[in-house]
């Protein structure tokens, strides 16, 4: 935690400043709702809703109207990127593979540090230059502008699987991870998302640029730069950048987030809520930078550090910030108290949730004696 952090619950206030809240206690129907978004929405003293969400949930048996223009670019885009694959092991040099990755590091950012803990979540505050880094790494990763992005995602938690929810994981692996995008969405989606209140984002000039331009800036950004520069500056084919560069690593990425919404919502521990179906996922948190412990994240979805762990291993997305915190150019970091996630774990969780932390009554004594403390003080 950063040294002048305060604990999220001392800023009530500050975290849904008048006008900002989501608009489910206001203009759309509160009954409907299974998870909370901020803070602020929260009906008990550990951060969730007072009602059994089970109960809500369902998935309503109906005939997917197919969007077929998306059916076929998806088809060409993985059969590309399995050629990018091939290429990539046999005749890429190596610096396209090396560059291939740092943009699929730079577009992950953007979609998990910028579009997901920003601005959908609100869970930090980035001054402009830091939200002109994070819309142009957005703008690489290509999931639509990240006002769009923020909407779906805010739907997403607050009818948390349900019909309104975009990419429902109650209806399977599939529909979950790449489905939803294959066909019309549910009505209830348009409905409940007409509900949410998106003002905070329209504020920021630098997100309704992207959205305005977009269309000129993603495929830029997206696909012609990144496959220009592995020609222009390495002498690599034109063939081996575009199926490496830009095909095999959009896909890659694209996958990898769409696990947060497939895997994620079901395989893992869920030691902070087992009444839904969000769990904790090493595997989706090593890829997607941090984004795979999500039942701690559909429960305290204001954390900018998506999870309760400390360290940036498997969570990247939490050391770029801390970094640009240090520097002054994020700030507001928010996060939970140990007290109130210790209280949630307890009422909910399904008891997989080991330690609380450093000199819980269950911690071995062994990995007390046995820890490394950097700078220590004596007391
Ligand atoms: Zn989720
Ligand atoms: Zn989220």
């Amino acid at each position: 935690m950063p040294p002048n952090a305060t604990t999220a619950t001392q800023s009530l206030s500050d975290m849904c400043p008048p006008g900002t809240q989501t608009s489910a206690k206001s203009t759309s129907d509160p009954a409907a709702t299974t998870g909370v978004l901020f803070e602020c929405d929260s009906e008990t003293i550990d951060g969730g809703l007072t009602k059994d969400i089970t109960t809500l949930k369902k998935a309503e048996k109906r005939k997917l109207k197919l969007v077929w223009r998306n059916i076929i670019a998806f088809a060409y885009l993985h059969a590309a990127a399995l050629y990018g694959a091939w290429l990539m092991l046999t005749s890429a040099m190596w610096t396209t593979v090396a560059f291939a990755f740092l943009m699929y590091t730079v577009s992950g950012l953007g979609i998990t540090a910028g579009a997901h803990r920003l601005w959908a979540h609100r869970s930090y505050k980035a001054k402009w230059p830091l939200r002109v880094i994070l819309v142009i790494f957005n703008t690489v990763a290509f999931q639509d502008a990240a006002y769009h992005w923020a909407r779906d995602h805010r739907v997403h938690h607050k009818y948390s699987e349900t019909d309104a929810d975009p990419h429902n994981a109650t209806r399977g692996f599939f529909f979950s991870h790449v489905g939803w995008l294959l066909c019309k969405k549910h009505p209830d989606v348009k409905a409940k998302g007409a509900g949410i209140d998106l003002s905070d984002l329209r504020e920021d000039p630098i997100l309704m640029f992207q959205k305005k331009h977009y269309m000129i800036l993603m495929p830029l950004l997206c696909f012609i730069i990144p496959t220009m520069i592995p020609v222009y500056f390495w002498g690599e084919t034109w063939a081996n950048s575009f199926f490496v560069a830009t095909m095999f690593r959009y896909t890659f990425i694209l996958n990898v987030t769409w696990c947060v919404n497939s895997a994620a919502h079901m395989f893992g521990s869920k030691p902070y809520d087992s009444t839904i179906n969000p769990s904790e996922n090493i595997g989706v948190a090593a890829f997607a930078f941090g984004e795979g412990w999500h039942n701690y994240h559909h429960v305290f979805p204001w954390d900018y550090k998506t999870a309760e762990l400390g360290n940036y291993k498997l969570n990247l997305t939490t050391a770029f910030i801390d970094f640009f915190s240090k520097i002054g150019w994020a700030y507001d970091l928010k996060t939970v108290s140990p007290e109130i996630i210790e209280r949630r774990v307890k009422r909910t969780g399904d008891g997989s949730h080991a330690t609380w932390g450093w000199g819980d009554k269950d911690q071995p004594r062994e990995e007390i004696e046995h820890a490394t403390i950097i700078n220590r003080k004596s007391d």
